[in-house]
């Protein structure tokens, strides 16, 4: 029989604040441990939290940027539970009535191209501690800075059929929620600010049931999302097909062996007991303070990309290169305007293998789109030939006070187009392979190259070809 796979993921993304969800203390990533606590985040008796007017801004902006219905009234709710890492025995979330619901993210499937996967809700939450288990021997330490630090949990509808949807559909959340654009969070997987949680199941091709699902927990990278969710499903196949029913429990991966394990069963089977937090009232969010959010959100990728390829006529996966980012979007823009180049796709060209291959990070150009636009300026005008271009960019790069033509002369890279040079170059080859231009004229049509060939050793490569291709068929046609 063939299997598909149904996936779902409910992801936890940082919120970019200076200060922590429910109190004053910094949120910062790296600090000493234990040292950005207060009465709140400790969960001390008594300790009241107020809700971050920052980090329901950031939430709300990433809802608007999936295409979520946002919620003018929504509730916290404690969600009961013990562990070490959660001293006041419950976490501030947000359960019935989130902040926001319905909303779509458009992915690239590898296997069935552009998919909409649909999003359930999105709400904000604060974090628990961090326990380590490695830094006291034959203890756990806890670090309590990140208790209390925002998070937006975005969950989304099964919708994702393979482990690698699972990974693009993560790739296109990071490139909208990320700094490159809306910018709500770092998304940095190593950081933790980008976590995952996957619920994986698998039934008959062509069914639309929903069987029996497995959680899978602690994948600390992408592709690791992708080899945990490889694994599993593998093992729900093989075991379906040996007659085993799939139990619903919660799974661990092992980055070390690749394997995915069941947690121990004492960590399952939640009752969280959720009730409406008594210290904070409904979260009410006007609808101008609304509106002004969505308004103000930047132009999306997808939008981007699409009005890349009508206004520069680039193809769908070209403009997916120059609109990677909104500051790579913003560079291709300035530059396809400022280069006389005779096509967005000549633009497309120049920045994508000339400009972004300087990039130490293969996202940001360290050359100004307009020192650029001056190289293409001196290919132009013959100046300077296409292929020496690419080193008078990278040399500007290290000369960010010279200007293009300087550096082109000073590299002796500017090429002669300068008729009577030429004209005598040609003479000389011409006089120093007479068997050549006999034959050339008997018809050796190729023999046109070997000359070339020879006038440019005589300019030492510094004429430029099509002039000297002129030159050349004037002189043998005489
Ligand atoms: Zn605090």
């Amino acid at each position: 029989m063939s299997w598909e796979t149904v996936i779902g993921l409910e992801v936890h993304v940082q919120l970019l604040t200076m200060t922590k969800m429910f109190c004053a203390c910094s949120a910062k990533f790296g600090d000493r441990p234990n040292t950005n606590v207060c009465p709140v985040c400790l969960g001390l008796p008594g300790a009241l939290p107020v809700p971050n007017e920052q980090a329901v801004r950031l939430a709300v902006r990433a809802a608007y940027a999936l295409g979520c219905t946002v919620h003018g009234r929504s509730i916290f709710a404690r969600k009961n539970y013990f562990y070490p890492d959660l001293p006041k025995g419950y976490q501030i979330s947000q359960f019935e009535e989130p902040l926001a619901t319905g909303g779509k993210l458009e992915v690239h499937s590898p296997d069935r191209g552009p998919i909409a996967v649909r999003i359930k809700r999105l709400h904000v939450e604060e974090d628990a501690a961090k326990s380590f288990h490695d830094r006291v021997p034959g203890m756990t330490a806890v670090d309590f800075n990140r208790s209390g630090v925002p998070l937006a949990e975005i969950v989304s509808e099964p919708d994702l059929r393979s482990p690698q949807e699972a990974h693009a559909y993560l790739t296109a959340l990071k490139q909208v929620l990320g700094p490159g654009y809306v910018g709500v969070s770092n998304c940095n997987m190593e950081e933790g600010s980008l976590r995952v949680d996957a619920n994986l199941s698998i039934r008959p091709a062509g069914s639309t049931e929903l069987r029996t699902r497995t959680e899978v927990k602690n994948m600390n990278s992408f592709s690791g999302v992708e080899r945990a969710l490889s694994f599993e499903r593998d093992r729900q196949i093989a075991a379906t097909e040996r007659g085993e029913t799939i139990e619903q429990r919660t799974m661990t991966f092992d980055a070390a062996s690749g394997e995915v394990r069941p947690t121990r069963s004492k960590e399952e089977s939640h009752d969280y007991r959720y009730f409406p937090e008594p210290d904070i009232p409904p979260l009410v969010l006007g609808e101008a303070w609304l509106a002004a959010e969505r308004t103000a959100l930047p132009e999306l990728p997808v939008a981007k990309r699409e009005r890349f390829m009508t206004q520069y006529g680039l193809a769908a996966h070209e403009s997916a290169v120059v609109t990677a980012t909104a500051a790579t979007a913003a560079y291709f823009a300035t530059f396809a305007e400022k280069a006389p180049t005779d096509s967005g796709k000549e633009a497309w060209n120049w920045v994508a293998n000339d400009l972004l291959s300087l990039s130490p990070d293969g996202e940001s150009i360290p050359l100004p789109p307009e020192r650029a636009a001056e190289v293409v300026k001196l290919v132009k005008s013959g100046q300077l030939s296409r292929q020496s271009a690419k080193r008078v960019l990278a040399e500007l790069v290290k000369a960010p006070l010279e200007d293009a033509l300087r550096v082109a002369e000073r590299l002796g890279l500017i090429q002669v187009s300068d008729t009577r040079a030429i004209d005598a170059w040609v003479s000389e080859a011409l006089e120093a392979h007479p068997a050549e231009v006999a034959r050339y004229k008997a018809g050796e049509a190729k023999l046109m190259g070997f000359l070339v060939g020879q006038v440019m050793k005589r300019s030492k490569g510094k004429a430029d070809p099509k002039v000297v291709n002129a030159a050349l068929s004037a002189a043998l046609a005489k």
